[in-house]
């Protein structure tokens, strides 16, 4: 998606670590405007499917998961960070690695919240190693509900997640997809 490429180059900022920063628009200050046409976008590859629910992770994939939902006419979930295991019982659990925080999460869904047979997205702001993005599949698949695809904003597609994902058979789509970040400068995949 050219209008995100551009804004990336504009105002992101690459830091140590390979960590790329976008909180100028997308993680902490949020652009709504760019991120509905980036919805949008979303919308517009998966709308053949009949999604049911769109999931994500809090905090970050939030705000495009929900613009999201609202395209779809259809339910936000996401997945909570807790330290404890003491929702199991009523919870769908995944253990989730944290590449910017370098952690281990466990993220929960309360059951009710994903149902047998429904039609899941799962939308979130980065696509890394794609250990968050296996978490939230694993609780669909607890649900016995299917995965109809996985939508991220940046796909770092240098860190394999996506394609270990597209391997799987899973629909991967990413509106900014970056091969390398070397010396500051951002490449994308097709440009
Ligand atoms: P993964 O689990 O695919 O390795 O990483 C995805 C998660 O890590 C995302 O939910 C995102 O919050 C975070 N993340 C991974 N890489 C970056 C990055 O370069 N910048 C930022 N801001 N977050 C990242």
């Amino acid at each position: 998606m050219k209008l995100l490429e551009d804004k990336i180059l504009k105002d992101g900022v690459v830091l140590p670590g390979d960590v790329l920063k976008v909180d100028s628009f997308l993680n902490h200050q949020i652009n709504v405007m760019l991120l509905s046409q980036m919805a949008e976008y979303i919308y517009n590859h998966f709308k053949d499917c009949k999604v049911d629910k769109v999931l994500t992770v809090e905090a970050s994939g939030i705000a495009l998961a929900c613009l999201t939902a609202q395209f779809f006419c259809c339910p936000l979930v996401f997945a909570k960070k807790s330290k404890t295991a003491n929702m199991q019982g009523d919870s769908f659990v995944a253990d989730v690695y944290s590449y910017t925080h370098k952690t281990m999460n466990h993220i929960e869904v309360t059951k009710k919240y994903l149902s047998v047979g429904e039609n899941v997205l799962i939308v979130d702001d980065f696509l890394a190693n794609g250990e968050a993005s296996k978490g939230l599949i694993s609780l669909v698949n607890q649900a016995n509900a299917k995965v109809v695809g996985v939508a991220c904003a940046i796909e770092k597609c240098y860190q394999g997640g996506g394609d270990s994902l597209r391997e799987q058979g899973i629909d991967v789509l990413a509106l900014a997809a970056i091969d390398k970040m070397e010396d500051g400068k951002i490449t994308f995949r097709n440009s």
